[in-house]
């Protein structure tokens, strides 16, 4: 009851595309009924949970923000989303966010953009927008988005929460409307890091329906507070990050002022040449529209959603394209013509071969990196959330603001967004570290102790 009155007060935020009050209440109900009949509770009884709009939930509708899967109901649910009802979660709705996951505003999405609680002229960020706005407005306790380039982590920083993005392969992908399927990773926000930690420990794991799923022991969301686990740690950052001149001077000078403080607290901290900088966003935009435009050909105007109404007489391909044309928004219509020119004859060598070459150079760098470190500090993006509108004229400007996050989803390493500083706009943002891949347990320890 207490999360659907703060919904219903805070609508105009549009954080959410759908409500299951009755569902939801229902469940509580039983969920109350059965703790009274002292029958044993799930690990999330009665956490109240949001997902992002491209989760699949059985027989509820999921439209990835777009026109083209208007009336789209999911025929299976996410493993993720199984194993939160199976540990007895309430799922409360779902959240707004870019179309298909592309964007970093929520400024494309068919129901509107989302607007940052803390400051209504701004952006939560994206593409989790709604997710990110869901948990900092207290909407619900914690929310399940996706991250491809940083989708949870940059509006949780830009929303003042924390936003982790696990390592490549720890969450099943089983049920999430893949964006580019060798980057997607399903992401946490939460309040805290042992509430992030908490839900992670129950939708990670081998799945049998996701091969990418690993075996690799679960992080116990107990261990995360143990301060027993806690010593001196050898952390790094990549120097031409901080001197990057994109980056908002105000977060240089407070990350510099941590960096002091935690080799005050006994750590080494040490810089590390990335001459690779330049390189990453467009290695990630290259390889990602590649994919994406694969795997959104599957929405042709037969098999799901919309199809656009054309004369009878005209011919397959004139009604592929006219779903395509009307169901797809620009944002999504400009990265499948960018996948499909770097994948075609005669670009293939030029753009995707180099940009995988690319990928793997940052993988050795990032082998490198952990073979001397515990872990990785850097901005979680160059700026505190842009204004509604301030960067949509110009799409080259708004991809290169991914330019911290997208290293961790090219190299599968885990990150987390957490929030530590508040600039003088009165905006908050935050500290983003990465640890080597499947070491999330390292990472949430250390988040958590300094939160
Ligand atoms: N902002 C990035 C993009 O637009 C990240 C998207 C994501 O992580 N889903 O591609």
């Amino acid at each position: 009851q207490h999360f659907l009155l703060a919904i219903a007060s805070r609508r105009h935020l549009n954080a959410y595309t759908q409500v299951f009050s009755e569902e939801a209440l229902e469940k509580a109900a039983a969920l109350d009924q059965s703790r009274k009949e002292g029958k044993p509770m799930g690990r999330l009884h009665g956490v109240v949970i949001s997902i992002k709009d491209v989760i699949s939930y059985r027989q509820h509708a999921v439209s990835a923000g777009s026109k083209i899967l208007q009336n789209f109901n999911a025929v299976y649910s996410a493993t993720a989303v199984e194993r939160l009802l199976a540990e007895d979660a309430i799922i409360i709705g779902v959240t707004n966010c870019d179309e298909f996951a592309m964007g970093s505003t929520n400024e494309n999405s068919a129901y509107g953009k989302v607007l940052n609680a803390l400051d209504e002229t701004r952006v939560p960020g994206g593409s989790s927008g709604g997710s990110a706005v869901a948990v900092q407005a207290g909407l619900c306790m914690a929310s399940l988005g996706s991250d491809t380039g940083g989708s949870v982590r940059q509006p949780a920083d830009f929303c003042g929460v924390v936003g982790l993005k696990p390592s490549y392969g720890r969450v099943s992908r089983y049920g999430l409307i893949a964006y580019a399927s060798s980057f997607d990773q399903i992401g946490i926000f939460g309040q805290n890091v042992p509430d992030v930690a908490a839900v992670l420990e129950v939708i990670a794991g081998a799945d049998d329906f996701d091969s990418t799923a690993t075996s690799e022991a679960i992080p116990s969301a107990a261990s995360v507070t143990d301060e027993t686990a806690l010593k001196p740690l050898r952390i790094a950052y990549f120097r031409e990050a901080l001197e990057s001149p994109a980056l908002d001077p105000e977060i240089r000078e407070n990350i510099l002022s941590l960096i002091e403080k935690l080799k005050a607290d006994g750590h080494t901290v040490s810089p590390v040449d990335f001459e690779y900088l330049d390189y990453i966003v467009p290695a990630y935009y290259v390889l990602t529209t590649a994919e994406a435009s694969s795997n959104l050909s599957r929405f042709d105007g037969v098999k799901y959603g919309f199809r656009a109404n054309v004369d009878k007489k005209q011919d397959l391909i004139e009604f592929y394209k006219a779903s395509r044309s009307d169901g797809f928004g620009w944002e999504v219509k400009r990265r499948i013509m960018l996948g499909t020119f770097v994948l075609s004859a005669g670009y293939y060598d030029a753009y995707f071969t180099k940009a995988q070459q690319v990928r793997q150079l940052l993988v050795n760098k990032t082998n490198l990196v952990f073979n001397q470190f515990d872990a990785l500090i850097l901005p979680t993006a160059p700026s505190t959330a842009f204004r509604i509108g301030e960067k949509m004229e110009d799409p080259i400007a708004m991809y290169l603001a991914d330019i911290f996050t997208v290293f961790s989803n090219l190299t599968g390493i885990p990150g987390i967004s957490i929030p530590l500083f508040w600039h003088s706009n009165g905006m908050p943002y935050g500290l983003q570290i990465m640890t080597n891949r499947f070491c999330e347990l390292s990472l949430l320890q250390l988040s958590h102790q300094w939160m």
